[in-house]
């Protein structure tokens, strides 16, 4: 344990993302761990950061985002959702969806405050929600099918109860929420007064069912916070473009914390993103097309490899239970799969409170190249011998 950390985080190590991406240059490995595209994004996109360098936009930009990114991220949430955000009062451009998520929580709550969300969790929620000085009260997706218990919703919420902290389509279940679901989710939030704060980076990546943004449902504009980002839409992670779209009185709050965690970032990408945001609908459903073929790829490799799938609805992941291959520790599985047979995956029980439900469970990212994704799946067939 490290002696200088303050208390509130000490159950937060090296996140295991950084120690599995490093293991797998260490060992060599097929990376099938960290989630991030293995191949760049639309040629246009690219060039268009470029462009913007070379056109000298390199100081800082506005704080709340150019311009120009603001509106195609209200013209993007128009064409797809019919969701109508000002430009100017109701959206902000961050550091990727990870500081949206940091701002939005370091506004919204603080201490004796309490966080309801659903586990697994992707792993910046309970540590964003720790440095807020706010409680995590959890929600359990049990497997196979991710559903959860509507009463067991209710029983979380409390009076301390500040918002719910959503994430539609989820990492790391690849589960699309139900517009049933999302809608018990509102339902309770508008009874008992809460905020949602919904994540949905993955907005583009749903293979089954359909994406509903959580604003669109009745009563729900005025109480939720959006959260997107051009990193997964794009195939460009590293850029961290994200945004935050919520009303003028939400925003300001979210951007009060913001201006002092970056101030801003990303100068040339975000006319990049913005240039991504305004391709025609074909991108958008070549690019689902494209991951939807990588996930059936990966999905059919992993079972021929003697493991039980949970096939995704959606996201750059799926999910196996190792249980059909006599082990139970998902954690010591994924430490020693890159030397038993030069494979990285990610231990799905660090999203979990509940150890026993998230033990025997372990993510594979689909959204690396198809010879990748058919390589990494020939030498995980080779373990079960
Ligand atoms: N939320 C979820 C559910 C994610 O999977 C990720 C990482 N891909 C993020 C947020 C962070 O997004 P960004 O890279 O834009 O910070
Ligand atoms: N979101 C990516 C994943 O779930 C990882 C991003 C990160 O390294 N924090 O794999």
């Amino acid at each position: 344990m490290n002696p200088y950390l303050v208390e509130r985080l000490r159950p937060f190590g090296t996140t295991i993302f950084a120690e599995m991406s490093a293991l797998a240059v260490e060992t060599g490995a097929i990376n099938l761990g960290q989630g991030f595209p293995d191949t760049d994004g639309p040629e246009v996109v690219k060039q268009a950061a470029i462009d913007a360098i070379d056109a000298g936009h390199n100081q800082y930009p506005p704080g709340i985002g150019i311009p120009e990114l603001r509106r195609a991220i209200r013209a993007h949430q128009q064409r797809f959702y019919g969701l109508d955000f000002d430009a100017d009062t109701e959206i902000l451009v961050t550091a990727g969806a990870t500081e949206a998520i940091a701002a939005a929580l370091l506004a919204l709550c603080g201490p004796g405050d309490e966080v309801v969300t659903f586990e697994p969790y992707y792993d910046s929620y309970a540590a964003c929600i720790a440095m807020s000085g706010a409680t995590r009260r959890v929600v359990t997706l049990r497997a196979p099918d991710y559903s959860f218990d509507p009463d067991e919703l209710r029983a979380a919420v409390t009076p301390q109860t500040k918002l719910i902290l959503l994430n539609t389509p989820h990492n790391p279940t690849g589960k699309v929420f139900s517009r049933a679901e999302l809608t018990t989710i509102a339902e309770l939030a508008q009874e008992r007064d809460l905020l949602v704060v919904t994540d949905e980076v993955y907005e583009h990546l749903v293979y089954e069912g359909e994406h509903v943004p959580m604003a669109t449902l009745p009563g729900m504009r005025e109480r939720t916070v959006t959260i997107g980002s051009g990193g997964k839409t794009f195939s460009f992670t590293g850029w961290k473009v994200g945004w935050v779209c919520a009303s003028p009185a939400l925003v300001t709050a979210v951007k009060t914390t913001k201006q002092f965690l970056t101030y801003v970032s990303s100068g040339p990408f975000q006319y990049a993103i913005a240039v991504g945001l305004e391709l025609p609908d074909a991108y958008f459903t070549g690019f689902r097309a494209e991951m939807l073929d990588k996930r059936d790829r990966l999905c059919a490799g992993l079972a021929d490899a003697g493991f039980d799938v949970l096939r995704p609805q959606g996201t750059y992941f799926a999910t196996v239970d190792i249980r059909s291959f006599g082990e139970t520790n998902g954690l010591a599985f994924c430490r020693s799969l890159p030397h038993r047979c030069g494979v990285v995956a990610v231990p799905s029980v660090v999203f979990y409170d509940d150890v026993a439900a998230g033990a025997p469970l372990v993510r594979f990212a689909c959204c690396k190249r198809t010879e990748v994704l058919d390589e990494a799946c020939t030498r995980l067939k080779g373990l079960a011998k």
